[in-house]
């Protein structure tokens, strides 16, 4: 609820703070349980920030996170550690996000130690088994280190890692991106299988449109920091209704469209987070912008049943 994170800017000899990178700028959105909500925008948009505030990794500079009732943008360090379990978080490049020392046995019950789950050295053992065949790897690779592991299958030993503790939500951030395509929707379809299995909610985070049309059940627009549209994923593609979010997927390469959308181009580049526009963000590039749209900023309003936009064409 109006989460916003503004980074200070820092300059000079006595690094005094001269203005604020506004990452993300009071955004509002709901996650239902067993959903999978795709975040999509150009880098820079906020969606990572984002991601890492509901995580926790980042403090939010204003608004609230509830989870389950609880605000968890306010919570202390140690009732915050207690429910890190539910959360889990997958990030893009499974080379960096795994220790290289480490053998996948070691990575995988990682979370056990960190969480002071008592089980046996067996116990341990047979759940790391369990997870590794859960993600399609088998037994033996737990011997193993990251480094003999292709893209795709550490990606897997990350997910594995990311389900020992039985999480209730996992955020994906570009989770496939830096994947072959082919291997991209074998993981995917992997995490749309997990999911059912293990009851999970996902908010997935990714600048690539295909990916997030393949896996999301609602679609969050992100520009400049803010939501500018949300919606199920049909009405989003099939009807957008911010500019912003037309001229996004009128740049989608997809063979399989029916009616052919003209491309939109848009002008300039996305201003500065550091110094963003009044009004509307988008309003500097919007093809569509009017009079009112450099002076007020446009709030997200449900226009269509579930569809909600920030503009004020509606
Ligand atoms: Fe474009 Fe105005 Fe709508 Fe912003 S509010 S997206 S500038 S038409
Ligand atoms: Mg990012």
């Amino acid at each position: 609820k109006g989460i916003k994170k503004y980074f200070p800017i820092k300059s000079g000899f006595l690094r005094r703070t001269t203005g604020h990178v506004k990452a993300v700028d009071g955004v509002s959105f709901q996650l239902k349980k067993g959903e999978t909500l795709g975040i999509v925008g150009e880098s820079g948009c906020g969606k990572s920030t984002t991601g890492r505030m509901i995580m926790r990794v980042l403090e939010p500079t204003e608004g609230s996170i509830l989870f389950e009732g609880q605000d968890i943008a306010k919570m202390s360090p140690g009732s915050l550690r207690k429910l890190r379990k539910d959360f889990q978080m997958v990030f893009q490049d499974p080379y960096s996000s795994l220790n290289q020392k480490m053998t996948v046995r070691d990575l995988i019950a990682e979370p056990f130690r960190i969480h002071n789950q008592p089980l046996s050295h067996s116990e341990i053992d047979g759940a790391v088994c369990r997870l590794l065949e859960t993600v399609g790897l088998r037994t033996g690779d737990r011997f193993r280190h990251p480094h003999e592991f292709s893209g795709g299958q550490r990606q897997r030993i990350v997910i594995a890692r990311a389900l020992a503790l039985n999480p209730k939500l996992i955020v994906a951030d570009e989770a496939v991106s830096a994947l072959d395509v082919s291997i991209q929707s074998q993981i995917l379809n992997l995490m749309v299988d997990l999911k059912r299995e293990y009851n999970l909610s996902y908010i997935f985070i990714s600048h690539n449109l295909a990916v997030v049309k393949h896996i999301s059940d609602r679609v969050g627009v992100m520009y400049l920091g803010n939501m500018v549209e949300l919606a199920p994923k049909q009405g989003l593609f099939a009807q957008p209704l911010h500019p912003y979010t037309e001229a996004l997927l009128s740049a989608a390469p997809e063979p399989k469209r029916i009616e052919r959308r003209e491309r939109i181009i848009l002008q300039g580049d996305v201003p500065s987070p550091a110094n963003p526009p009044h009004g509307c963000p988008f309003h500097t590039r919007c093809p569509k912008a009017f009079d009112r749209c450099a002076m007020e900023r446009p709030a997200l309003k449900e226009v269509v049943p579930d569809h909600q936009v920030a503009c004020f064409l509606y």
